[in-house]
């Protein structure tokens, strides 16, 4: 508030403040106000924080962040490449990188950001990732972030798209330039919930085009996505991007359920739930 005040009065004293800083200026009053109203506190436990990080230490622990070793295909952890996980996917991209393998912490982040307009839990998430891959080696020259798109009809109805949300979180910290309209989803696809692998793929097969070549030809494409399962929609992307003349397509996502050997049940934990949209 006291910035507000200050910006008010050096811009009706006829100072010269330029537009930028005045917007600026603005800006950060309306995040001091916020903060002053609705005091930062973790998305998930209410804890009261002292600045906003989106999660307490013990929430961030729940998460389950994904350290390596990891398949340097699919980003399964603790196996090498090719690994179990993968050996049987005939993906077009060249790498997955998922932030998490979707622990109970991450479907409530999700779930928040797709259907209770929780944008907050996007950006906390899509920081996350970007520091994740701070720590891996990025294609060169560097990538352009591409989030996946909704369609037109999905779009209107949520009033955003969730990767949108993470892709920007993201390329700020990596400095990173975003394309988000570069790709459009022109057949909106039914959930892919309920489908198999082969199924998945049929359903997603055509239903992304280019429409901004020139951002993506000629040059690496870093695609974003919440949730990847089977690939089935990354690789769809990936296709398009890659016929408009994509270097190469590396994919992050917040979260995939990755199959893990010792623990053949682990994508039972998302069978039924309608996350996949
Ligand atoms: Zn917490
Ligand atoms: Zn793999």
């Amino acid at each position: 508030m006291k910035l507000l005040l200050q910006a008010i009065s050096r811009y009706s004293n006829g100072m010269d403040v330029k537009r930028d800083a005045f917007v600026h200026l603005l800006r950060s009053a309306s995040e001091s106000v916020q903060a002053f109203v609705y005091p930062p506190h973790c998305l998930l436990c209410r804890t009261p924080l002292d600045e906003s990080e989106g999660l307490c230490p013990g929430c961030w622990e729940s998460m389950d962040i994904i350290e390596p070793p990891r398949c340097a295909r699919c980003g399964c952890p603790g196996l090498s490449h090719p690994c179990t996980n993968c050996a049987d996917k005939d993906y077009v991209f060249s790498r997955l990188l998922a932030l998490t393998p979707f622990s109970r912490s991450v479907q409530r982040m999700v779930h928040m950001m797709k259907y209770q307009g929780q944008t907050a839990a996007g950006h906390t998430l899509g920081r996350a990732l970007g520091w994740m891959l701070e720590g891996e080696s990025l294609p060169e020259p560097r990538p352009v972030v591409v989030p996946v798109p909704l369609h037109g009809s999905r779009l209107r109805e949520r009033g955003y798209n969730q990767s949108v949300l993470i892709a920007r979180a993201l390329a700020r910290v990596l400095e990173l330039s975003v394309e988000d309209r570069a790709l459009k989803r022109v057949r909106a696809t039914e959930t892919q919930t309920n489908l198999d692998s082969a199924e998945r793929g049929a359903n997603v097969e055509g239903a992304f085009i280019v429409r901004r070549k020139d951002p993506v030809s000629k040059r690496p494409v870093l695609l974003v996505d919440d949730v990847v399962t089977t690939g089935a929609t990354a690789n769809a992307c990936a296709a398009a991007l890659l016929e408009a003349g994509a270097t190469e397509v590396h994919v992050a996502a917040v979260a995939c359920p990755y199959f893990d050997a010792e623990e053949p049940d682990a994508q039972s934990v998302v069978t039924g739930s309608d996350l996949f949209i």
